[in-house]
């Protein structure tokens, strides 16, 4: 380790406290209201846990915690004023379904796929005919973090999972069903938890062809996180009202701390207990990982956590790099490091028609290998546009 760890507090895992009963207060939570939302009730109003707020595109945003809700004058934002005691009991009860109550369960609990960009698992499974062949894909892997689902789907939650892959057998009886949890040699390495570069690697099918799978259903894919908190509704009764956020630290040279550390938090809470904990040295944050555009804060104005933005969190000894883009010195790392071979050189060198658009999986990798600090990831961006 190059550097102190933080407070035990701060790496603790969900599994050692989500079967016991939590009792907490935890004050206020404020919650966005995007634009356009519709209200499932006039406000100020009494709500509890998993009650419907709002709905915005499809998305529902359920009550995280028991209390008052009132809208702030600007009507931007949820505030909730959590009341008495929060209770959560996550024990796994058996729990037979068919397509319709699972699709109600999916709808109740405000499941996302959180793979696909911005789609209600219940409109995503109706895209799948009950009597139609496709594939089905479990993944291990996460589109967004490298947390370790597939270990804490298979440490607490076994039987649950194990129910899920039977009850998707028994509701898509013609689809292929590949279960790649419990495979040994399958490791996470970026860009993995990407969907269309995790059916690359597995199937051996060109970019292009997997990207065309996903869009016309061929394929139902479900990756570790999504399985994780079907789990927690079908078979423990939990709404998608908490998410796990995975925190990287990164040092004054650079060197990032990869130990895996994790909060699994509530929408809408502060966030202000994370530079209570931890490290003072750690004044930057970003809510995007270093793949990412970094947009980096400081760490004191985290404000509440978003369920649906925030599932990663990188706190910066100092702003890395805020250096000027130099000219390109042709050393090739970004097309070396490119893992879908589209060839991103091209794109510096002016000649757009030769960046493989088509292979590109938007994984930010050949962005962070550039020496001179070329944001290839912008180029690609505009090509993608
Ligand atoms: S061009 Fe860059 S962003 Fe696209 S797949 Fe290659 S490394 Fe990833
Ligand atoms: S990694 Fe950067 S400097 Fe090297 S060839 Fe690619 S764009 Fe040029």
């Amino acid at each position: 380790m190059l550097f102190p760890r933080l407070p035990r507090a701060f790496a603790r895992k969900f599994h050692k406290t989500e079967n016991k009963r939590e009792r907490t207060i935890q004050g206020q939570f404020l919650i966005p209201v995007p634009s356009g939302s519709v209200l499932s009730d006039s406000y100020p109003t009494r709500v509890s846990h998993g009650q419907l707020m709002l709905s915005h595109n499809g998305t529902k945003v359920l009550a995280p915690v028991n209390g008052v809700a009132t809208l702030t004058p600007d009507q931007k934002f949820f505030q909730i004023k959590q009341d008495g005691s929060w209770s959560t009991n996550s024990v796994y009860k058996h729990q037979s379904y068919d397509v319709h109550t699972m699709l109600q369960a999916f709808d109740d609990g405000a499941l996302a796929s959180l793979d696909l960009m911005n789609t209600p698992l219940k409109d995503y499974f109706l895209k799948f005919k009950t009597n139609s062949s496709f594939t089905l894909i479990l993944s291990p892997f996460s589109r967004y973090q490298h947390l370790d689902f597939e270990e804490m789907t298979l440490t607490s939650m076994k039987e649950a999972f194990h129910s899920f892959v039977e009850l998707l057998n028994s509701i898509f009886p013609k689809a292929d069903v590949k279960n790649y949890f419990e495979i040994p040699d399958l490791h996470y390495e970026h860009p993995n938890g990407i969907p269309e570069y995790f059916l690359h690697k597995q199937f051996q099918w060109d970019v292009v062809k997997a990207k065309k799978s996903l869009q016309s259903n061929e394929v139902l894919y479900l990756g570790a996180e999504t399985i994780y908190h079907i789990l927690r509704k079908l078979y423990y009764g939990e709404p998608f009202t908490k998410r796990h956020l995975a925190v990287f630290l990164v040092d004054r040279k650079g060197r990032m701390d990869l130990e895996p550390r994790q909060y699994f938090l509530t929408n809408g809470q502060s966030l202000a207990f994370i530079p209570a904990n931890m490290d003072k040295r750690y004044k930057i944050a970003s809510f995007d990982t270093v793949f990412e555009a970094i947009q980096p804060m400081d760490v004191q104005t985290l404000g509440y956590f978003n369920i649906y933005e925030h599932y990663s969190i990188t706190l910066y000894e100092r702003l890395p790099i805020s250096r000027k883009e130099f000219s390109c010195i042709d050393c090739m790392e970004c097309n070396q490091y490119c893992p879908t071979q589209a060839n991103p050189i091209q794109l510096i060198k002016g000649k757009k028609e030769e960046f493989d658009k088509d292979k590109c999986v938007s994984c930010g990798i050949c962005s962070v290998y550039c020496p001179a600090g070329i944001d290839i990831r912008k180029r690609i961006e505009e090509v993608l546009v």
